[in-house]
């Protein structure tokens, strides 16, 4: 199936390393030009130049930190000064632990600015490129924890679930200017930062930790690769899934308990 994205932008934000990353290179597989961003310019700038290497197309970094307005208004400028945006994909996001009662207010604030105000922000600044260009599509990636929570992160939990409820409200704004806005909601997917997390806690049997977390919540009994998801993230970003408008999108294994 042709995607249609050939010549198209896309602005991926948290595109240095994991899901971004593999959204990125999925978008510059298929012919599209990117905008990747995140924060470490040195580890931006290398997945860039390796996405340009691999696939011949156009790849800027633009390194920034999207839970502030400036590091939004960057993005919004850089992408101007492309061209314009056709697809937005807000994707930067980390996951938290702690405890509603011992939580200070600025960790809930600094979470609602990552989650939440970066999409708001580059939504807003992305949209008039996006019509001055004919339209667009952006994708929100909350997480299955917006609508199933696990029980340490409550912050990354309710944030995530705003972002949801943000891109619903989103898309019936949009679609009247011809952006369709959906979002997706991944379970567990194999990144980097979940490795990590494995052999922080495990050392050497890591890899039998990932397997534990997997058997207890996804009924397919594993991880889903970065590029499970990626590929279902560009297609719901192409032309081609042009009637696919507010919606949400579990990716995630059947590790959603309810229908
Ligand atoms: P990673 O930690 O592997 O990657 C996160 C990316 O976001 C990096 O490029 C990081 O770069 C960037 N980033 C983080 N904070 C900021 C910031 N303030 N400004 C700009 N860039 C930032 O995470 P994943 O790939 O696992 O997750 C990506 C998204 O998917 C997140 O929103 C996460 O919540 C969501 N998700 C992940 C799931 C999973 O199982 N992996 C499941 C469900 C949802 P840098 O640090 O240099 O800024």
């Amino acid at each position: 199936m042709d995607l249609e994205l050939k010549g198209k932008l896309a602005v991926i934000t948290g595109g240095s390393k994991g899901i971004g990353l593999g959204i990125a290179r999925t978008f510059a597989r298929e012919g599209a030009n990117v905008l990747v961003n995140a924060r470490d310019s040195k580890a931006l700038e290398a997945a860039a130049r390796a996405i340009s290497d691999d696939f011949g197309t156009t790849a800027i970094p633009v390194a920034a930190d999207v839970s502030t307005a400036e590091g939004c208004e960057a993005i919004i400028k850089a992408a101007a000064a492309a061209g314009g945006a056709d697809i937005f994909v807000s994707n930067a996001g980390t996951g938290s632990n702690e405890t509603v009662a011992d939580a200070p207010d600025e960790k809930w604030m600094d979470f609602w600015n990552l989650h939440v105000m970066a999409a708001v922000r580059l939504s807003r600044g992305l949209a008039d490129q996006m019509e001055a260009r004919g339209g667009g599509a952006m994708l929100m990636n909350a997480s299955i924890c917006a609508v199933q929570p696990l029980w340490y992160e409550p912050i990354y939990n309710t944030t995530k679930a705003a972002l949801l409820m943000f891109g619903k409200c989103l898309s019936s704004e949009m679609i009247k200017r011809n952006i369709r806005v959906n979002t997706v909601n991944p379970g567990l997917i194999r990144t980097p930062d979940w490795e990590n997390t494995a052999r922080e806690l495990r050392g050497e049997s890591w890899e039998a930790y990932l397997q534990e977390v997997a058997d207890e919540h996804a009924d397919i009994r594993r991880f889903g690769t970065v590029e499970e998801l990626a590929d279902f993230c560009v297609f719901l970003c192409s032309p081609r899934a042009s009637y696919s408008v507010g919606s949400a999108y579990h990716v995630d294994g059947g590790m959603l308990k309810t229908v």
